[in-house]
């Protein structure tokens, strides 16, 4: 019996990787006008990371993790999440030493959790993501968020709501612990048998049980535990959202799976999937680098899954993408030219173009199937009596016109191509500074000063 990939895990193929990459294209470019910088980090992390990051505690660490000792018996976890390694590169690097706030992107990151899969989760999972360390400013929060709308606008996602709430800090979450254990200690009875078991060590977490969801809405809501500064963060966070004209909707339940977060946690839901389908979401950890024995930073991200905001996507795609389609097919009308062929492929791909050459022996009608079923726009033949006295056959595969000319012209337009490649795309700032030069004309000479 043949091989087959791991249960839970996934092909990208070819008809499909197209979409991934545009869509990590927009996320990149989007993520480097906000000033991050990419940040990759190993696949696998030390076990116990995870165990102090994420909490010992939560499903994710307790039944999730891909877990095994390497042959010196390390323990080490492929990673289920990317916050906790960029820290443990922050940490580990002291990039707390450089100009901050520190702001790092990952995008189709992959990640790996032992769940039981199911439509749009997988075992291995593509995420994602940002992280900012170094700034505790409610501002951060906003722009994030902002990011991360904006993202999801680019793309052509409709219909995006940021649903927001704060879990408190150590100074307020305690107080708040006790109360909710307060209301459901008397519930435990009525509880599922997960939250009964997390009842005592997050009671947190009850809040967001799709299966208690009725109980859940009898609880107390955390707003009301916040201490003053808390609640003066999440008011301020919400105002500069609204400033941003970002329409937030306040929901009391929301809480993280994870237990480094603290203060503003968030999820942006798109309509279209429904209730609880959130495409991105994450929070504030202001105590993690302390926990993973760094300098107290504080810190906020978001992660999003690859896989479902692709399934979202109307076309699998952002929004007017296609696939590209390749430029020019070098057929081969006579064998004995492959050499010739093989040059001219090369000269095309240097001009930019993308450019094949027949490889595989095959007849001229053989060759012009292909080009046509890889949706080729043109062919070039080579060999033939044209090609012999020095010409070049085109043909469009669009329309079938077929013509013949001088190869020097065909390499005098591919080094116009070449050229216009070479130079440097137009930089925008160069337009802001020639507006600030007009203005500073005129305001007169001696007023500016640009030393
Ligand atoms: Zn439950
Ligand atoms: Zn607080």
């Amino acid at each position: 019996m043949s091989i087959q990939k791991p249960r839970g895990m996934e092909d990208v193929l070819p008809g499909e990787s197209w979409r991934w990459q545009r869509v990590e294209a927009v996320f990149r470019d989007l993520a480097e006008r906000y000033g991050y910088r990419e940040i990759r980090t190993p696949l696998v992390e030390a076990t116990e990371l995870f165990e102090r990051g994420v909490g010992g505690g939560t499903d994710v660490v307790e039944k999730e993790m891909y877990t095994f000792l390497d042959p010196a018996g390390r323990s080490l976890t492929l990673r289920p999440e990317g916050t906790a390694g960029a820290v443990r590169a922050f940490v580990e690097h002291h990039l707390d030493q450089e100009p901050g706030p520190l702001k790092l992107y990952y995008v189709a990151a992959p990640m790996f959790r032992y769940e039981r899969p199911q439509a749009g989760r997988q075992r291995q999972f593509y995420q994602f993501g940002v992280e900012v360390l170094g700034a505790a400013e409610a501002a951060v929060d906003a722009e994030v968020i902002g990011l991360g709308v904006r993202f999801l606008r680019e793309l052509g996602v409709e219909g995006v709501r940021v649903e927001l709430n704060s879990i408190g800090d150590e100074s307020c979450r305690p107080r708040y612990r006790e109360a909710l254990l307060d209301y459901y200690r008397p519930l435990r009875g009525q509880l599922c048998e997960d939250c009964r078991r997390r009842l005592e060590r997050n009671p947190l977490r009850l809040l967001d049980c799709k299966v208690d969801r009725e109980l859940a809405a009898g609880a107390p809501p955390v707003r009301d535990a916040l201490c003053a500064a808390c609640a003066a963060h999440y008011e301020e966070v919400r105002r500069l959202l609204g400033a941003l004209g970002v329409e937030v909707v306040e929901n009391p339940r929301l809480v993280r799976g994870l237990d480094y977060y603290t203060r503003t946690v968030f999820e942006l839901v798109s309509d279209r999937l429904g209730a609880q389908n959130a495409v991105l979401s994450g929070g504030r950890y202001d105590r993690l680098a302390e926990q993973l024995g760094g300098p107290p930073t504080p810190g906020i991200g978001f992660a999003g899954g690859m896989e479902r905001l692709l399934a979202l996507l109307p076309g699998g795609a952002p929004r007017g993408a296609e696939e590209e389609r390749p430029d020019v097919f070098v057929a081969l009308v006579e064998p004995g030219r492959v050499a010739e062929a093989l040059a001219a492929a090369e000269r095309l791909r240097a001009a930019g173009l993308r450019a094949e050459c027949e490889l595989s022996g095959r007849s001229l009608r053989a060759q012009m199937r292909y080009a046509s079923k890889r949706r080729f726009r043109l062919a070039l033949l080579v060999g033939g009596e044209e090609w012999a006295r020095g010409e070049a056959t085109l043909r469009d595969l669009d329309g079938g016109r077929q013509a013949s000319l001088p190869r020097g012209r065909l390499e005098e337009a591919l080094a116009r191509l070449e050229a216009r490649r070479a130079r440097p795309r137009a930089a925008p700032a160069g337009e802001l500074r020639r507006l600030l030069a007009a203005a500073d004309g005129e305001r007169g000479e001696g007023d500016g000063d640009d030393s």
